[in-house]
């Protein structure tokens, strides 16, 4: 049986604390895209946790963590993460990565930081990590797999030809050092020597595991609004963020993805550019930022402030759609209990017209708004454990939301730990 959890929005919606929870149940959890560019906030027994490459799964005792092929895989992060849970007391975890992930290599780094420098005002908010020039690479078909680190001679041939290419962009676009090959091939070497303990066929291994009827969760980062096809182009992550991409990132069937978990946050909130319709800003905006999430809305990986805004009911009901939702989990409700009134937005405004789907990128950025307001519950809600007891008005904020949405909310979170979670019942669940 497999499970994924992803995001229906720009990234951030709580999916790691979903997955943490989750894998209490689960045998395997596997990161099948993205990379060190992004983060999850974890919050369990053994402390508080930003993790940038280790799957959510990795507290249990129980569970396998898997770096699934479609991962833009950090070698040096990956191992200083594993270290860092180990050092806080976090019993060292299996992990395994796939011998077919993709190694994010310095000068992928190197590119991104002098490709930013080069759009200076222009660029598209990237985290410099990497990401874009790597799954470039990727499909330019000049990465290197985590495979081809134990072969001497392919990766010193491999070595010489891309460094020809890249020096090129490095001396005459933007007038730096050039790559040392010799030097790079050492650090693969340190890179193949600290890897090695991980590597297997992963999706071979995940295959047996289904047969023995293990349950497989598949960890997703970032959301549907940043998938390059069906997110905001080009303001979107380099590798595609929609579950379906699950199957291929981790190397299974798709008809093995039975549940898909989207996380929804009751409110919004984005990093980067990019249109944002519900964008709030000042007072408004600075309050929420303050009060979200678990300790402020700012940026697990680079401390960036987040742009907030209200919930966003055609964004979401459309990223729940592509996701193929068959359960929403609505996160950080807790957070709206300060509130008179919750703005959320119901539709888009685009040349007079008022629309419920959300549109292309050329169009979303001419949209607005349109806001109703629902009344506040002004208390707190965490530590409630059944539907019924949430205040009447919390509970029609959220049935309001899923009607606009057409997905069934089966999970409310209402606080940042494991067991903060509310489960019911919900019509529109198939
Ligand atoms: P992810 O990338 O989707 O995992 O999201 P992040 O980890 O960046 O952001 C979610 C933040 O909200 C983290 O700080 C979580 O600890 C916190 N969080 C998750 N669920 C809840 C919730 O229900 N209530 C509150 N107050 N915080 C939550």
């Amino acid at each position: 049986m497999v499970k994924a959890v992803v995001g229906a929005n720009w990234g951030d919606e709580g999916k790691g604390k979903i997955t943490d929870m989750l894998a209490a149940k689960a045998d395997i959890i596997v990161r099948f895209q993205g990379g060190a560019n992004a983060g999850h906030t974890i919050v369990n027994d053994y402390g508080k946790f930003a993790l940038h490459t280790l799957p959510s799964g990795v507290f249990y005792n129980h569970t396998t963590s898997i770096i699934g092929n479609g991962v833009a895989l950090n070698i040096p992060i990956l191992i200083g993460e594993i270290k860092s849970i180990v050092d806080k007391g976090v019993p060292a975890p299996k992990i395994l990565v796939s011998d077919r992930a993709q190694i994010v290599m310095p000068y992928h780094i190197l590119l991104d930081q002098y490709e930013e420098e080069r759009l200076a005002g222009k660029s598209f908010g990237s985290t410099k990590s990497g990401i874009a020039p790597f799954y470039s690479d990727k499909y330019a078909k000049i990465g290197f797999q985590v495979s081809e680190l134990f072969d001497e001679e392919i990766l010193k041939e491999k070595v010489d030809r891309v460094c020809d290419i890249k020096n090129v962009l490095f001396e005459h676009m933007y007038h730096k050092d050039k790559i040392d090959k010799g030097e790079l091939l050492n650090t693969l070497h340190e890179y193949r020597d600290m890897i090695a303990p991980y590597v297997c066929d992963t999706a071979l291994y995940i295959d047996k595991a289904l047969k023995e009827g293990k349950t497989v969760l598949l960890e997703g980062q970032l959301g549907t609004l940043k998938d390059p096809d069906h997110g905001i182009y080009p303001m979107v992550t380099s590798s595609s963020t929609l579950a379906a991409y699950g199957a291929i990132g981790a190397g299974i069937a798709p008809y093995d993805i039975k549940q898909i978990i989207t996380v929804c946050k009751a409110y919004s909130s984005a990093v980067g550019a990019g249109a944002f319709v519900s964008e709030i800003f000042g007072d408004e905006a600075d309050e929420l930022r303050r009060r979200g999430g678990d300790g402020g809305e700012y940026g697990a990986t680079t401390g960036r402030p987040r742009r907030m805004g209200w919930f966003d009911c055609v964004a979401s009901k459309y990223g729940c759609r592509m996701q193929g939702t068959t359960d929403v989990a609505f996160t950080v409700l807790d957070v709206l209990g300060y509130l008179d009134e919750i703005p959320v937005c119901v539709g888009y405004e685009i040349d007079g017209e008022v629309t419920k789907e959300f549109p292309v990128t050329r169009l979303l950025e001419k949209a607005k708004p349109v806001l109703k307001k629902l009344p506040g519950w002004k208390c707190d809600i965490r530590g409630i454990k059944n539907y019924e007891e949430l205040p009447a008005e919390c509970r029609a904020y959220i049935e309001f939301i899923e009607d606009e949405i057409g997905y069934p909310i089966t999970m409310v979170s209402n606080g940042p730990s494991r067991d903060d979670i509310i489960y019911r019942k919900s019509k529109y669940s198939k």
